[in-house]
């Protein structure tokens, strides 16, 4: 007999699950704590609640997540085509009205069949059967903590501090020096700035516009990840003694230490993607963008994701989960959505929609999937289970994710290149597996 699939969490991952292993023919219940009790950022008793922007981000095939949306269109999934009917102006982006987008995919998943829905809070993961945890980054407490229990203390994070990153290609490599501190190897990226460069950065810093940080969050500020506005505001000097001190490195163009630096550090192993070191931050993603570009040789920085520091419940899963989405010591559990480490809206549908496809497989005795590296979704899936990564953060998808392409391409002609290769993988993978079923190779 077909086994029935328990998916916990009614926001973007947990409905683009339930409905992608519902239009399958396997038997879901779908729990949602809400309207009995919201988490500190959910307000509305729909499935699928937009908690912040009502922007899904970009649409281009220039850009990472637009790609990633035409993906998820190609595979079939109903929050992008529901986006599409509730779409709001916004130009390159697609944005929706948030109600209609909301009240329009509760009211089909109430309709669907195969599909029952319970406003119910889980606490508990049962012993047996097919469970998707799509619970998002504020997990109730009680959930929370048996996650933690089954997972092991150290696999479940609950904050998040992340420093910008930034593609490789767009560093400007005259200005810009490779060294370690006293001369310990090469490994950083130094950007130089002179006394003048530093107070002007400093002051900017300071008067940047800010996230204001929510009544639940207040309490959650560790001195050795402050943002980096707010060292600034401690002192003109403070960062030029903390993240920014020069000690022990020499600006080969000058044969001088600087007055300060900003360091950059390998984000990937290839070189194609850099974090500013220390420089996690709550400035608006405008003013990233334009203060982060003052600094010497990031003039022209192309962000693969901007600074924040919010709270985030979301798992190890470096060490945790398998490319199916699965978690390794217990297959029969799924984990979705931000909680198994990515960011970002249209990311958490794309994670709700492979682990509901691979859910509804394994009811089904069908082989699961494992999308390419070389699509968006692939390239979101191998990140965040490749343990070679170090510092695990939750990531937004971007073109750093993605194997190198065959010959040179540089700017927008590597951005369309990547798109047309991974489009035309993803159709291929659509023809030869999603459809037919065929096993994937790990
Ligand atoms: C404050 C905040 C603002 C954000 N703003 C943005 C933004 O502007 N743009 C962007 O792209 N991303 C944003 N994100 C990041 C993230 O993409 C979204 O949080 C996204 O909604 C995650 O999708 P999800 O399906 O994983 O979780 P959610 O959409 O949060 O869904 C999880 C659902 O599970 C339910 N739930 C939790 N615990 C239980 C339980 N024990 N039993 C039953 N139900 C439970 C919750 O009520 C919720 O409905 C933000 C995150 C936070 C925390």
């Amino acid at each position: 007999m077909e086994k029935q699939i328990l998916i916990i969490g009614g926001g973007l991952a947990g409905c683009e699950g339930a409905w992608q292993a519902a239009t399958r023919g396997v038997s879901v219940s779908l729990y949602e704590m809400k309207p009995h009790r919201f988490s500190p950022a959910h307000v509305s008793s729909n499935l699928a609640e937009l908690v912040c922007s009502n922007s899904l981000r970009s649409n281009s095939l220039g850009n990472a997540v637009g790609l990633l949306k035409e993906e998820l269109r190609r595979l079939g999934s109903l929050l992008m085509a529901v986006a599409e009917e509730t779409r709001v102006p916004a130009g390159d982006a697609l944005a929706v009205d948030r109600q209609a987008f909301a009240a329009s995919i509760t009211s089909r998943l109430e309709k669907r069949d195969n599909l029952k829905i319970s406003r119910e809070e889980v606490a508990g993961i049962p012993d047996e059967g097919i469970v998707v945890i799509a619970s998002g980054p504020l997990t109730s407490p009680a959930l929370a903590e048996t996650i933690q229990k089954m997972t092991g203390e150290e696999h479940l994070y609950f904050y998040d501090a992340i420093a910008p990153i930034i593609d490789g290609d767009s560093l400007d490599t005259k200005v810009i020096f490779r060294a370690s501190r006293y001369g310990e190897g090469d490994d950083y990226l130094n950007c130089p700035m002179n006394a003048d460069q530093y107070f002007r950065f400093v002051e900017e810093l300071g008067q940047g516009e800010k996230v204001p940080y929510r009544e639940f969050e207040k309490p959650v500020h560790f001195e050795g990840c402050l943002p980096v506005e707010e060292m600034a505001e401690r002192g003109r000097e403070t960062l030029a003694h903390g993240p920014m001190k020069p000690v022990g490195l020499t600006d080969p163009r000058t044969g001088r230490t600087p007055y300060a630096v900003v360091q950059l550090r390998h984000e990937d192993s290839r070189g194609s993607a850099y974090n500013l070191v220390g420089f996690q931050t709550k400035l608006k993603w405008k003013d990233q963008e334009r203060i982060f570009r003052m600094i010497p040789g990031l003039e022209k920085a192309r962000f693969l994701r901007f600074g924040s520091l919010h709270r985030n419940t979301f798992l190890h899963s470096p060490t945790l989960l398998e490319k199916t989405l699965q978690l390794k010591k217990d297959p029969r559990i799924f984990f979705a959505g931000q909680v198994a480490g990515v960011e970002g809206y249209v990311e958490s549908t794309a994670m709700g929609l492979l682990a509901g496809i691979n859910a509804s497989r394994m009811a089904k005795g069908e082989p699961l999937i494992i999308p390419p590296p070389t699509t968006a979704i692939g390239s979101l899936v191998h990140y965040i289970t490749d343990p070679r990564v170090k510092g695990f953060q939750p990531m937004n998808v971007n073109f750093g994710l993605f194997p190198p392409l065959e010959g040179r391409f540089r700017g927008r002609d590597k951005r369309r290149a990547l798109s047309e290769r991974a489009l035309q993988d993803l159709d291929h993978f659509i023809g030869t597996q999603v459809n037919e079923g065929e096993r994937q190779k790990i």
